[in-house]
Order: structure tokens, then sequence, then C-alpha cells
């Protein structure tokens, strides 16, 4: 029994907490378009956004991690919506405990991974007129390969993969 326990306490843990779904090169993005407000809630490692993603070290990573913060947080061109619905952003927050060294070591501590989170709401005047969203995100970042993206409204609910040239995220027919 004491050797069987020591085989399962010495066994991989596969449980990445917060980390699930957690892959280089890649974004989540849950897209909704509910009235007159669209949402945007983005997950990604921060290796899809920054190249590391461990607190920064020196110089040159927190000038890098300080202007991904501040590039989310003013996220002008990064996603474009039809003039026509004239939409505007009402809100942009972005999270990344271990870039803001508020929590040094807490989310470092699972096996050295770490996320950003970001949400964006828009204002369209016009809803009827957003039939896609652009999400310009790969050139902004080039170590991001791909976004998985999670898409409610007029259309129901659907997905869609965003990579290279294909970035438009369809919202109305
Ligand atoms: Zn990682």
């Amino acid at each position: 029994m004491l050797s069987l326990s020591h085989a399962v306490a010495a066994a991989p843990t596969h449980s990445h907490g917060s980390t699930a779904g957690h892959q280089h090169g890649l974004a989540q993005m849950d897209i909704a378009l509910e009235q007159k407000q669209l949402t945007v809630s983005v997950q990604a490692p921060l290796e899809s956004l920054l190249g590391f993603e461990h607190a920064p070290r020196n110089d040159r990573e927190r000038q890098r991690a300080d202007a991904l913060l501040k590039r989310l947080r003013q996220p002008e061109g990064l996603f474009v919506t039809d003039a026509a619905a004239n939409c505007r952003l009402t809100a942009a927050e972005v999270q990344s405990p271990t870039l803001e060294k508020k929590e040094k070591g807490a989310q470092a501590a699972v096996d050295g991974h770490a996320d950003l989170e970001a949400r964006y709401t828009f204002q369209c005047e016009r809803p009827a007129q957003l039939r896609q969203l652009q999400v310009e995100w790969f050139n902004a970042f080039p170590q991001l390969r791909r976004v998985d993206a999670q898409v409610v409204g007029p259309l129901g609910q659907h997905k869609q993969v965003l990579r290279g040239l294909s970035r438009a995220v369809k919202l109305q027919r």
C-alpha cells in the first residue's frame, strides 16, 4: 500500500487549474452581440502575446510587458467594426496578475504558465449593420497564430477559427 500511494503521488498531474485550454500561439475569444452591445472576452497565454509568461525579470521585459498592457487597454485597430454600425468602445479591462506583479509567485506556481484576460465592450448604434468583426491581432502579436472564437448573436451560436487572412467574425447574414 505504501508503494501504491507513492506511485500516485509521483504521477504527473494533468490538472492545470486556471490554465485549462492553455496553448501557446492560441487565444480564445468569446464574442457576443446582444441588441446594441458587442462584447469580446479574450483569454490568451501570455506566451501568445508577449513571447514569455513570467513576471518581467529585467528592464527590457518590463518595457515589453508595459507596452502590451497599454496596447490592450487602448485597443484602437485591434478590432474593426463596420462603420455603418457606428460602434464605439465603452470599456476595456485587461488583467494579468503575472505582469502586474500583484501576486508574485501566485499564478506562476501553476507549472510556469500564465494567462492574460481581457474584456471589451462596444455600444453599436445600428447593430443590424454590424456584419462582421475584424480581429486584427495577428500583425500586432506575431507569436499569435490562431484565435478560436465562440460567437453568440443574431445568427445563433457558432465557432470560428481565425488565422492569417481569415480574421473576420461573421455576425449577420
Ligand atoms: Zn504557457
